[in-house]
C-alpha cells in the first residue's frame, strides 16, 4: 500500500529548522549590528537614507536609521525593536544597544559551534546581565541636579558626534536650564518641553523659549499682531460654511433654496463667532478649518486666529495656559479660556511663528531650533532630544557612568571575575557576554582611527591595575579617567541597552524553527479556481 504524504501546511510556506534557523537569526541580527556599527561615537560617520520618493535623512542616530531602512528580516525587525525601546526609554544609547544584541549573537554562535546548547548560552547571557545590572550600580556615581557641570558634560556627551559640533556648549546649556525649569519633584515631564524647528538664521540663533511657539501664523493681516493679556480658545471643531461640493448630504433643489441655506451657514459662522468673542477670548486656536467669512468676523471683533494647529500643539497650549480644548461653541465659557502674557506674531527667517509667552504655567517651554537646512534642522533636533534624554534620566536618577568605553571595560572584567565563580559551560557563556561588552571601546577606537586591540589592551591592563574611570578621550585621543574629562553619561543608557540587548538576544536564541508564509496561498487557490471555471 501506499501511504499517502501529509500535508501540514500549504506549499508556499516556508520552513528552516535547528542549526540553519539558528545561523539565519544570528546573521541577520549582525547584520543589523554591523549597519550602525560604523556611527558609534563623536568620530562615527553618518549615513545618508534615500527613501523612494527621493527623501533624504542624513543621521548618525541608531534609532533613526533603521527605521528609514523599513528592515524585512524577522529576526532583524526585532533588533530595530532594541533601538526603538531604548529610544523610547532613555532617549539615547540606541547604536549601543543594537551592537550589544549583535555581538552577543555572535559570540553566541562560536559557542554553539562547541556544540553547547542554547538554553545553556541562554541561561548565561541571563545570569552575567543580571550580574551586570549589579555591577553598574556599584560603579555608577552620584551625583545631584545642582552639579550644572556635570549636567552639561553629560548632555555635551550626547550630542557629540551629531552635527552639533559648534555649538554644543550652547546646546547644553539651554537643555541643562529647560530641565531644571520643569523638574517637579524629582521627575520630569519631557513634554514639557516643545521642540519647534524655524528654517532661517543659523543653529547659532537655536534659543530657549519660556512659553509655547508653534508654526502658525494669524489667519488675517487684519487681525491685531500681538494680543497682551490673552485669553486664549482652544477650539476643534471648524469654522467654515459647509463645502457644498464635499458635504451633499442636503437636498436642493432651487436656487431659493441654495441662498437660504447660505444665509442659514453664514447665520451660524456669525453666532459661533458671536460666541467666542461673548466668552472674551481674544485669541483663538483651532484645529479645524476657519474659512474666509469666520476670518473677516473674528478680524472685527479684533481676535488672534490660527488654524489647523495640530493636536499636540493645541495639547501644550493647553497644558501651558490652562485652556481647554472644547469642541462645541456651546461650552465655551471664561472658564475654558487659558491665560498669557503676550500671544504674538513673530517673523523669522522663512517662516513666521506664533509665541505665546508669559504662560500660567512657568514649566511651558520651547527649544526654538534655528538652522539653515532642514537636514541640519533635523539632526540638531535628534542631538537635542538625546540631550534632554540623558540629563533628565539623570536628573531623576542622579546616577552616572563614565563613557568613553570605560564603564564597559571595567563591567567586562569584573564579569570574568565573577565567572570564575561558576562552573560548566554557563562560565564559557558569562565569559562571552564579557567579551561582548569590549565591543563598545574597541568600535570607539576603530571609528576614530585608532588601533582597537593596542586600545583596548591598555584599557584592560589600566582597569587592572584599579583605574576604574579610564577610557578612550576622542578629542585628544588619549586614554585617561575620562570622568574628570567630563565624558560622562546616565547610568541608565547601560542598564537598559544591556537589558534589551540580553533579552533579544535570548529571544533569538531560542528560536529553532521559523514557519513563514508568503500569503500567496490563498490568492493563488482563488485563481486555480477561477482557471477551472473557465476551462
Ligand atoms: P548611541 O546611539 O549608542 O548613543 P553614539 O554615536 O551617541 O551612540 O555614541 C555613544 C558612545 O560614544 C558612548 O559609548 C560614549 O561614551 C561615547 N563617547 C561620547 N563622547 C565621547 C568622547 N569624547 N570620547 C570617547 N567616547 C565618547
Ligand atoms: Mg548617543
Amino acid at each position: 500500500m501506499v501511504e499517502k504524504p501529509i500535508i501540514l501546511m500549504p506549499e508556499d510556506v516556508q520552513r528552516i529548522l535547528g542549526k540553519d534557523a539558528q545561523r539565519n537569526n544570528i546573521l541577520a541580527a549582525r547584520m543589523v549590528s554591523d549597519i550602525v556599527k560604523t556611527t558609534l561615537g563623536p568620530k562615527g560617520m553618518d549615513k545618508m537614507l534615500v527613501s523612494p520618493s527621493g527623501d533624504i535623512v542624513i543621521t548618525n542616530d541608531g534609532v533613526t536609521i533603521l527605521e528609514e531602512m523599513q528592515i524585512d528580516h524577522p529576526a532583524a525587525k526585532m533588533m530595530v525593536e532594541i533601538a526603538k525601546t531604548q529610544e523610547s526609554e532613555v532617549g539615547d544609547g540606541t547604536t549601543t544597544a543594537v551592537m550589544l544584541a549583535g555581538k552577543l549573537l555572535e559570540n553566541a554562535e562560536k559557542l554553539l559551534d562547541q556544540k553547547i546548547h542554547p538554553t545553556i548560552i541562554a541561561k548565561g547571557y541571563k545570569i552575567a546581565s543580571e550580574k551586570a545590572q549589579e555591577i553598574l550600580k556599584e560603579i555608577a556615581l552620584k551625583i545631584t541636579k545642582d552639579d550644572e557641570d556635570v549636567l552639561k558634560n553629560i548632555a555635551m556627551t550626547a550630542m557629540t558626534g551629531k552635527g552639533a559640533e559648534g555649538i554644543k556648549e550652547k546646546l547644553a546649556e539651554i537643555i541643562v536650564s529647560a530641565l531644571k525649569q520643569v523638574v517637579n519633584q524629582g521627575k520630569v515631564d519631557l513634554d514639557d518641553i516643545k521642540i519647534q524647528k524655524s528654517k532661517g538664521g543659523s543653529i547659532e540663533d537655536t534659543e530657549l523659549i519660556s512659553g509655547i511657539v508653534i508654526d502658525k501664523e494669524r489667519i488675517s493681516y487684519d487681525m491685531p499682531r500681538q494680543v497682551k493679556n490673552a485669553k486664549i480658545a482652544l477650539i476643534d471643531f471648524p469654522i467654515e460654511i459647509k463645502n457644498l461640493e464635499i458635504d451633499t448630504k442636503i437636498s436642493i433643489t432651487s436656487p431659493e433654496q441654495l441662498q437660504e441655506f447660505m444665509l442659514l451657514e453664514e447665520r451660524t459662522i456669525k453666532e459661533i463667532v458671536e460666541k467666542i468673542k461673548i466668552s472674551g477670548a481674544n485669541v483663538v486656536f483651532c484645529q479645524k478649518g476657519i474659512d474666509d467669512f469666520a476670518q473677516y468676523l473674528l478680524a472685527k471683533d479684533r481676535i488672534y486666529a490660527c488654524r489647523r494647529v495640530s493636536r499636540s500643539d493645541m495639547e501644550k497650549i493647553s497644558k501651558a495656559t490652562g485652556a481647554k480644548i472644547v469642541s462645541n461653541v456651546n461650552e465655551l465659557t471664561p472658564f475654558e479660556l487659558g491665560n498669557a502674557d503676550l500671544v504674538e506674531e513673530i517673523k523669522r527667517g522663512d517662516e513666521t511663528l506664533t509665541y505665546i509667552t508669559g504662560c500660567k504655567n512657568p514649566k511651558a517651554l520651547t527649544i526654538l531650533i534655528h538652522g539653515g537646512s532642514e537636514h541640519v534642522i533635523d539632526e540638531i533636533e535628534r542631538a537635542i532630544k538625546d540631550g534632554l534624554g540623558d540629563v533628565a534620566s539623570v536628573i531623576e536618577s542622579g546616577l552616572v557612568v563614565p563613557g568613553g568605553g570605560a564603564t564597559e571595560i571595567e563591567l567586562s572584567k569584573r564579569l570574568r571575575d565573577f565567572s570564575q565563580e561558576l562552573s560548566g559551560r554557563e562560565q564559557l557563556a558569562v565569559e562571552e557576554f564579557a567579551s561582548a561588552l569590549e565591543f563598545i571601546p574597541t568600535t570607539l577606537a576603530e571609528n576614530a582611527g585608532l588601533d582597537p586591540i593596542d586600545s583596548v589592551t591598555e584599557l584592560k591592563s589600566r582597569h587592572d591595575a584599579g583605574e576604574k574611570n579610564v577610557g578612550l578621550n576622542l578629542f585628544t585621543n588619549k586614554i585617561e579617567n575620562v570622568f574628570d574629562q567630563g565624558i560622562i553619561e546616565p547610568l541608565k543608557i547601560k542598564t537598559q541597552a544591556i537589558n534589551s540587548a540580553t533579552e533579544v538576544a535570548i529571544m533569538i536564541l531560542r528560536i529553532d524553527d521559523i514557519i513563514s508564509s508568503t500569503g500567496k496561498s490563498e490568492k493563488s487557490s482563488f485563481k486555480k479556481s477561477e482557471d477551472y471555471d473557465n476551462l
